[in-house]
């Protein structure tokens, strides 16, 4: 675990200073903002779909290192995912971060499981799902959503 606990840092700082598709989209097919007023963490994700599937994904936002390296790792591991995909990749995702679940056994969180530490710090999980429920949110044709 020390070495998970790590590589979390590693990336949560590499993520947050760089994060990936860190862009507005314009056009986009699909825009949401998140909010989490607990820590004043702000994700507005844009998406571009190919009939279902996510073809492109952009974000930008303000907060903590933890919401926009999770945000950033997220728009990486979602492009050319279906819905359905997007939705059983959070639930493994959300199952970790809460520490419901281990960081599925099947690989299919891939770089993700490193958030898995996060199931150590309660208060941080919404920083942690904040993207992803904004992104659910994009999907679903909501302009916004806040996690209370
Ligand atoms: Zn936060």
């Amino acid at each position: 675990m020390a070495d998970l606990r790590e590589l979390y840092q590693e990336t949560v700082l590499d993520h947050s200073r760089k994060p990936r598709n860190y862009h507005a989209l314009d056009p986009a097919d699909r825009k949401a903002v998140g909010n989490n007023p607990l820590c004043g963490d702000q994700v507005i994700l844009y998406l571009r779909l190919d009939g279902e599937r996510i073809a492109e994904v952009g974000f930008e936002g303000q907060g903590c290192a933890i919401s926009k390296a999770s945000a950033s790792m997220m728009t990486d591991a979602i492009k050319g995912k279906t819905p359905g995909e997007v939705d059983l990749l959070f639930q493994k995702f959300h199952a970790m971060v809460t520490g419901k679940a281990g960081p599925a056994e099947d690989n299919s969180l891939g770089k993700l499981v490193v958030f898995a530490g996060v199931s150590e710090f309660p208060a941080r999980v919404k920083c942690a799902s904040l993207g992803w429920h904004t992104l659910k949110a994009a999907l679903e044709s909501k302009a916004s959503v806040s996690m209370e």
